[in-house]
């Protein structure tokens, strides 16, 4: 297996640990979007794409965040959340699950080279680039906010 394109998009704002979000492909055939590139205590490095749980209402079916007791929307009570057995109790407490990640060491290097590998040379050329870039950004920002 072989990366072949990495995109990157970056991201200097307000949350200053992500840098970037990366769109990966793998054998010219298989695409990976949402990577992050966060730069950590131990600097940086790259996060597999992950997506929110979420409590949906049995009655309307809203999607409200991990944990709610009552629906966001109709205020109806979400029994899925009581009814479940004690055991998932584990994977329910974690907000944010992988949609796709390595399971190889090996593999999880590889990839974190090539994307942070990408992210320094695009980082170079934002530097270099006028401040059209960055207005484009500031709307990204404040649209995420
Ligand atoms: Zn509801």
């Amino acid at each position: 297996m072989e990366i072949t394109e990495v995109r990157m998009f970056l991201k200097e704002g307000s949350d200053k640990k992500l840098k970037a979000f990366a769109t990966v492909t793998f054998d010219n055939c298989f695409v990976v979007r949402d990577m992050k590139v966060i730069d950590g205590n131990k600097g940086l490095f790259v996060a597999m794409p992950s997506r929110k749980e979420r409590e949906i209402c049995s009655k309307c079916g809203h999607k409200n965040i991990v944990r709610s007791k009552y629906c966001n929307q109709c205020g109806g009570s979400l029994e899925s959340f009581q009814k479940l057995p004690s055991q998932d109790v584990t994977t329910r407490r974690s907000e944010h699950r992988d949609i796709a990640h390595p399971i190889t060491l090996e593999c999880r290097e590889y990839i974190q080279k090539k994307v942070l590998e990408e992210y320094q040379s695009e980082k170079q050329k934002g530097e270099q680039s006028s401040s059209s870039d960055q207005n484009n950004n500031s709307g990204i920002n404040s649209q995420l906010v």
